[in-house]
């Protein structure tokens, strides 16, 4: 798959980082699963990705602290 970017680069299967804010909150997943471009460095992500990382996001979790690290659950995909 080309780069819709750079039209240059090809995306390939690589792991990127998701910064989501909610209000006060900063939470950052860490390898998600995502395809990088390796000229420009674009990623993309695919909707079942996103909608489980949103999932997994709404977890009451959430409120323990204003910034939060985690790590992606791969196999809570659906
Ligand atoms: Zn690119």
């Amino acid at each position: 798959m080309m780069c819709v970017i750079c039209k240059l680069g090809m995306m390939i299967d690589d792991f990127a980082s998701i910064t989501l804010e909610f209000g006060e909150t900063i939470l950052v997943f860490k390898n998600v699963p995502a395809k990088v471009c390796n000229n420009c460095g674009e990623e993309y992500f695919e909707d079942n990705i996103l909608a489980s990382l949103f999932e997994q996001a709404n977890s009451p979790i959430n409120q323990l602290s204003q910034i939060q690290l985690r790590h992606f659950i791969k196999n809570e995909l659906t």
